[in-house]
């Protein structure tokens, strides 16, 4: 019997110990094993400022916050109208773009002018010069024959009668008679209408914008059409533009809409809103598909249905040489073009495109871009062009 309760105590004191060591086992943390990812707890949110208590501070005594006052939201300020500065003297400001792309042609003549002796090889390196700075061969010949009889027949040697003589001659082929004046009268009833020509890329939306900063700098008023509507891009440019110097533009609502039907629509609100121009830009993709420059062709009777363009502004770029040639020939053959506007020429030192395209197309530079500013568009003058290119 006794040796019955013995047993009895020892396996009660043994069960005790088990369960005792085992529920300790349970409760400790488990370590954590090298190279475990800790999990990292993210506190609950501290609350927000607005977040008002009564001055006993329980949490839930929290009471609502009183409405803030209503914030009226800022109002985006109204684009300032800017007011762009006169065309009058902007090729004499800007004469130093023009002398800096320019004036390596100017002081190899020069240098080549004031040799000792002129023989029949630096009066061909002469013409290299100029046929280099893309003036075209039948011109730097003259030029060259020209300076060549003179120089014999003054015996000129000095190096200021020699500057003379060039810039005498380099003017003469510019044509320093042409009438480089941009039609901008308005006619009884309907603003003057001038529409921008040219291959994509040349500068032809760019130029359309700063003309019309150009313009309303000497005080006219101007309405944009956005008749390039295959790009929306070109649009939404030219609006800017627009927006800047205060002036409309009428565009389409869709992209691959008629373009002569908005330049029809923007000469029609043109007329309305009384400005004095309305500046259609139109399309400039490959001159080479027939089908788009009859397209071109047709923008320009559309609008003449209601008005006369005063003025089709071929755009060229001034960097592109020969191939700008052949897109100013083809452009040519479908709109009277009444003038040029050579864009980029303060990045290119081949400026006797100037004298070229001139003869190319039989009609005058009347702008000439000299940068991407918005007012890096001046009035093209022969005799500042001369002089910036001979200055050094
Ligand atoms: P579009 O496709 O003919 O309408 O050409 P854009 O007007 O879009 O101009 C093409 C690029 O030429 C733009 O980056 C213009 O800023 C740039 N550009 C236009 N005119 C001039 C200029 O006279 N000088 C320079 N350096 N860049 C110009």
């Amino acid at each position: 019997m006794e040796t019955l309760i013995l047993i009895i105590v020892l396996a009660v004191v043994f069960v005790a110990v088990v369960v005792e060591v085992g529920w300790l086992t349970l409760v400790r943390p488990r370590r954590r094993r090298r190279g475990e990812p800790i999990e990292v707890v993210t506190p609950p949110e501290a609350p927000g400022q607005d977040e008002l208590r009564t001055p006993g501070g329980e949490a839930d005594a929290a009471v609502v916050a009183p409405p803030a006052p209503a914030r009226v939201p800022a109002q985006p300020a109204a684009p300032e109208i800017e007011k762009p500065p006169p065309s009058a003297g902007r090729l004499v400001r800007l004469r130093d773009r023009l002398s800096r792309s320019q004036s390596s042609m100017g002081s190899v003549l020069l240098g080549l002018l004031s040799r000792d002796r002129l023989d029949d090889d630096t009066w061909d390196e002469i013409e290299e010069v100029l046929i280099t700075a893309d003036v075209g061969v039948a011109p730097a010949r003259q030029i060259v024959d020209e300076l060549r009889t003179k120089v014999k027949v003054l015996g000129v040697r000095d190096v200021d009668q020699v500057r003379d003589l060039l810039r005498t001659e380099l003017i003469n082929q510019i044509g320093p008679d042409l009438d480089r004046t941009l039609n901008e009268e308005k006619h009884s009833g309907a603003p003057a209408v001038m529409m921008m020509v040219g291959v994509n890329g040349t500068g032809k939306t760019t130029t359309a914008g700063k003309l019309a900063r150009v313009l309303v700098g000497d005080g006219k008023t101007v309405l944009l059409g956005a008749a390039d509507t295959f790009r929306a891009a070109a649009a939404d440019q030219l609006q800017t533009w627009g927006g800047r110097v205060g002036a409309q533009t009428v565009r389409a609502d869709k992209e691959g809409a008629d373009p002569a039907a908005v330049a029809f629509d923007a000469v029609a609100k043109g007329t309305e809103l009384k400005v004095d121009v309305v500046l259609v830009d139109t399309a400039g993709r490959l001159h080479t598909k027939t089908g788009l420059m009859d397209e071109l062709g047709k923008v320009k009777r559309v609008i003449e249905k209601r008005t006369p363009v005063d003025e089709v502004l071929l755009v060229l770029d001034a960097t592109t040489g020969q191939n700008g040639l052949r897109q100013a020939r083809v452009f040519a053959e479908v709109v009277d073009i009444t003038g040029i506007v050579l864009t980029k020429l303060d990045g290119t030192a081949k400026g006797g495109i100037v004298i070229a395209v001139q003869r190319e197309l039989g009609v005058p530079v009347k702008l000439v871009g000299l940068g991407e500013g918005p007012d890096d568009l001046a009035p093209f003058d022969p005799a500042t062009f001369v002089d910036a290119i001979l200055a050094n």
